[in-house]
């Protein structure tokens, strides 16, 4: 192999990665599946790409293509070589309005492409639920088709040509030709000609086969699909087979797709059913509406994702699922009268019509539908909602009768399911519930399989309406489709790809689908350090991950570092695979304290993002606590660790001689150290104040009332880096007439937990209930300054005590409880004394906000805009920004240096310099102020700063 791997490194500019992290982290996608690859291969060029191709040829090395790797099916798992598109063929090649195309690497994300077309008003058709991650490449190869697919169609609808590289290497440039074309293309010598042969002897003798064996119904993705190659009479267009195909014809190197106006006016009405069968009964009269989406969401789904506040239609107890109907219209008049119709044809029908007015409601119900499965997947158990059956797809107009006897099997088999799915076009998306750890939950997997076939061969459906075959569902299409035809998929196969090299085992040659399924870790074998009883245990919350991929979006906090380097390695998936892999004893001989765990860990900036936007709330953050603590024991702490863990100390010891403090840190000897153990010589350390807070505060002349009172947390960065803050939230506090007891300055442990001082950041929580406690106990309020210490207090520490202090948990769940930020107790107490906040009058003030990613990850940015909303002169706007970039010490460290910049100009730092010099900046953070100014050299202000400015 060595051979092999040594030819790709010579012959290729792109990266081969052979170790054994780099296969680990490419061994999973949203599938049930697990198949580490001999190697990895980022292409960096198509040339690189083609090359990768000729040289795995000469070695008889399988290749497998993959994108974003969000396939439910396995279906870009592979033994051999893959070839990761994602990464950098990602470039639009170009967007012609006019002619209303797009030409596209494969590795373009659905929504990049969006992105670029949203100002022309255009769009790609089809729109999948993993829009913000999926790739184009990864999208044509399984026929990805969205929830308004009933006006859109699959992604066969839309291709108009493809590039096409054999395992050869031999490029083929598919495309729309005359039949004549077509025929004079089959008679030439080589591979060209013998595809083109092939394929065009096939459709001549088997068509009538192919007509019936392929049901005519709005989606099929299952085999290949020749009947896509019949629906065009005068014209042959190639292209259309590679719709589907998963890889197994070649590689797609070039796509040129339609591309669509946007989307005129829309309305929604949801109606909700009491049962589904009901519910599956009036689908063929809805469609005569004519909708572009007509969508099913089931009580599941529901419950786990609707504020029934800001939904007054939904009943939990009368609603079993709803349909969700879209219409549109050229003007919001005859759209009008459409809903009208519709509303009375449905009153009229006695059924439960709700018609969503407001934009933000209708896209938050988008949003639900589009989080489905994630929030199926969000229960705590190993009994999960499983794909294997999740894509069936039958004639809407027989959806009825096949979903009665379709769950009725279910039932028998004891198995519930969550359901949800493109209703209007059939597509039903249903996952029972199941413990793959059991071989009799497998088995009963594979049965329940078997004996769907029939069923939806009665019912004119197909095992897979845009999700495909992969190693799930590939072993039951010469069931599907009769011998005859996948006699004839076999001569497509071998006519494309002669040594079956390209993607093996999906289509054709299916393995048995209980090969490769992803073990578990065993439950309850590591002892650890923090309680995870919360998550189900340790083994259970690095296993949440379900491989779905939403960790590669580039939008929001999670995940910082993926974000700038579009890197697989680089996302909360690639930490909890191998993460799992560990525990389960596969990778590495030091378990929790291995290099290779680092290796995956060490650009976690933990931000907390994971915790509330990955769909299983997989917590990575806590988990390399835990690892960091675990590897600290084996290998002991690095000095740098050390001194930033403990920054509260050590602050507190340099704070005695501030000024001297502040001039050694620039002496050439401490540089020099500071070097050598691991700090970026381009980044100035923060300077010590002169004067401490608590000092400070102790001047203050301020009466006591007998009104309301809150507990000042008081953290390092206040008390020895910027007391300026704490001393405004004084004079802000004083204006509101609350009176703030200012305890002793306390450190919450952040800094210690981050780098896995689990011991001494226990320490530190003994302190803090020894300090709080007495004011918790009485239920008063203890507000924080800096966002990421006040929200350790309300969700790190209990955690950190439960295994080894328990007699801490009570006083530290107090604690937690009563335990805001500033803009948390604001919002609260205003909203019983709005008078006490007294507005200067200004004229129009622009604030734009930073939220650090602890706040944004855990509370959202609404507690700010809600207290802003008290000064009707202040314009404030969200900077859609995600993580700064410092996460306290990551940006000072020397090898972190340049991806913290890279992070921070993703969006924030240059969102910042385009604003108007009298914008006000607000970041509560102090690392995010750090970074602001080091980056933009604009300064940016606490909440409690820009309050104190605006308030009389
Ligand atoms: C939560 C969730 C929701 C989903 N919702 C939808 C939905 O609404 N509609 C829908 O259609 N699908 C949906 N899917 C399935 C999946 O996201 C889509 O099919 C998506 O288009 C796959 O794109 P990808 O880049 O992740 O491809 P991957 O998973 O990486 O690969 C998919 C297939 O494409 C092949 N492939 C990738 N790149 C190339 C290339 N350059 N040349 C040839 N073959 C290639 C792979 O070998 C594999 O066979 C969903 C999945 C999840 C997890
Ligand atoms: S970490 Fe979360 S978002 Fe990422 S793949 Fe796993 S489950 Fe999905
Ligand atoms: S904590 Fe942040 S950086 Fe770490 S895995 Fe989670 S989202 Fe990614």
């Amino acid at each position: 192999m060595e051979q092999f791997f040594d030819e790709i490194r010579q012959k290729t500019e792109g990266t081969l990665l052979v170790d054994a992290v780099s296969r680990t982290v490419y061994s999973v996608d949203a599938s049930i599946y697990e198949l580490e690859p001999l190697a990895v291969f980022l292409p960096s060029s198509l040339k690189d790409l083609k090359e990768a191709l000729v040289i795995a040829k000469k070695w008889s090395i399988p290749i497998t293509p993959r994108g974003a790797a969000t396939g439910i099916t396995g279906a870009c798992l592979g033994k051999g070589l893959i070839i990761d598109c994602s990464k950098s063929l990602n470039k639009i090649l170009e967007i012609d309005i006019a002619q209303k195309f797009a030409i596209v690497e494969p590795g373009v994300v659905q929504d990049d492409l969006n992105h670029a077309l949203a100002s022309h008003k255009f769009r790609l058709g089809p729109d999948t639920s993993t829009g913000n991650r999926a790739t184009i490449g990864g999208m044509l190869a399984n026929n990805a088709a969205g929830s308004r697919s009933l006006k859109y169609g699959r992604m066969v609808d839309h291709i108009v040509e493809a590039e096409l590289l054999l395992a050869s290497g031999q490029t083929l440039y598919l495309k729309a030709m005359t039949k004549k074309e077509a025929l004079e293309k089959s008679k030439l010598s080589g591979e060209e000609g013998r595809i083109y042969k092939t394929v065009l002897s096939i459709l001549d003798q088997k068509k009538e086969e192919i007509l019936k064996r392929f049901p005519n119904i709005p989606r099929h993705v299952s085999g290949y699909g020749l009947d896509f190659l019949l629906e065009e009479t005068d014209t042959f267009n190639l292209a259309k087979l590679i719709a589907g195909s998963e890889g197994t014809l070649g590689v797609v190197s070039k796509i040129k797709l339609n591309i669509v106006p946007d989307l005129l006016k829309t309305s929604l009405t949801v109606i909700s059913f009491k049962n589904l069968e009901d519910l599956f009964i009036h689908i063929p009269s809805l469609l005569k509406f004519n909708p572009i989406s007509l969508e099913l969401i089931d009580d599941h789904i529901l419950k786990a994702g609707i504020d029934t506040q800001e939904f007054s239609w939904y009943d939990p107890d009368q609603t079993k699922a709803i349909l969700a109907l879209e219409l549109e219209a050229e003007s919001y008049d005859e759209l009008q009268v459409k809903e009208d119709e519709l509303y009375h044809f449905l009153k009229k029908s006695g059924l439960n019509p709700s018609i969503l007015k407001e934009a933000k409601i209708q896209k938050k119900l988008w949003e639900i539908r589009k989080a489905g499965l994630g929030l199926l997947l969000s229960k705590r158990d190993y009994s999960r909602s499983v794909a294997f059956l999740e894509d069936v797809s039958i004639d809407p107009n027989q959806l009825a009768g096949f979903m009665k006897e379709f769950l009725t099997l279910l039932k028998e088999h004891g198995k519930e399911a969550g359901v949800y799915g493109h209703a209007g076009s059939g597509c039903m998306h249903i996952r029972p519930y199941i413990d793959l750890r059991y071989e009799k939950e497998r088995l009963l997997l594979k049965d329940l399989m078997e004996k769907t076939v029939p069923l939806l061969l009665k019912y004119n459906g197909t095992l897979s309406g845009e999700h495909g075959d992969g190693f799930i569902r590939s072993w039951l299409n010469p069931k599907i489709f009769g011998e005859s035809l996948y006699e004839a998929f076999l001569e497509i196969k071998k006519a494309f790809d002669p040594d079956f090299l390209m993607n093996p085992g999906k289509i054709v040659d299916g393995p048995d689908p209980l090969e490769n399924i992803r073990k578990s870790p065993e439950d309850g074998k590591m002892a650890t350090f923090l309680d995870f009883k919360e998550e189900g245990g340790f083994e259970l919350s690095v296993d949440l991950c379900n491989g779905n991929g939403l960790c590669r979006k580039k939008e929001g906090v999670m995940c910082p570092s993926f974000q700038a380097t579009n890197d697989e390695r680089d996302t909360t998936r690639a930490r909890a695979v191998t993460l799992r892999r560990l525990l389960r004893g596969d990778l590495g001989r030091e378990g929790l304290a291995s290099d290779e765990l680092m290796e995956v860990l060490d650009l976690c900036l933990e931000c907390k993002g994971c915790k509330t936007e990955c769909p299983s709330h997989v917590d990575m953050a806590k988990m390399k606590s835990e690892v960091l603590y675990q590897r600290n024991l084996k290998k002991g702490v690095s000095l740098r660790d050390n001194l930033f863990g403990k920054i509260g100390d050590l602050s507190k010891f340099a704070s005695l001689f501030p000024k001297t403090s502040n001039k050694l840190k620039s002496k050439p000897f401490i540089k020099e150290f500071l070097n050598k153990i691991g700090l970026t010589p381009y980044r100035p350390l923060p300077d010590f104040a002169i004067t401490r807070f608590s000092k400070l505060a102790k001047k203050r002349n301020t009466p006591s009332r007998d009104k309301t009172q809150i507990v000042l947390f008081n953290d390092t960065f206040n008390e020895f880096y910027c007391p300026e803050i704490g001393m405004s939230l004084l004079s802000l506090f004083d204006k509101m007439e609350v009176d703030v007891i200012i305890p002793s300055y306390s450190c919450c442990g952040r800094t210690l937990i981050s780098k896995g001082l689990l011991e001494d950041a226990l320490k530190k929580a003994k302190k803090l209930v020894e300090t709080f406690y007495p004011y918790a106990e009485k239920g008063i309020p203890i507000v924080g300054i800096e966002p990421s210490c006040i929200l350790t207090l309300k969700e790190d520490l209990v955690s950190l005590a439960g295994n080894k202090a328990p007699h801490l948990i009570e006083p530290l769940k107090q604690i937690a409880s009563v335990s805001m930020t500033l803009s948390e107790f604001l919002v609260k107490h205003l909203k019983s004394e709005p008078h006490l906040l007294k507005p200067l009058s200004l004229s129009k003030l622009e604030v734009f906000i930073h939220g650090h990613c602890h706040e944004k990850a855990l509370l959202g940015m609404h507690p700010e805009l809600e207290v802003l909303s008290y000064f009707p002169f202040i314009h404030p706007k969200i900077i859609p920004s995600g993580c700064c970039g410092m996460a306290g010490s990551f940006g000072y460290e020397k090898e972190h240096f340049d991806l913290s910049l890279k992070i921070g100009n993703l969006v924030l730092l240059p969102y910042i310099e385009k604003l108007n010099d009298d914008a006000i900046l607000l970041a509560n953070g102090f690392s995010c102020r750090n970074q602001i100014s080091f980056g933009t050299q604009k300064k940016a202000l606490h909440l409690g700063e820009v309050l104190n400015i605006l308030t009389s």
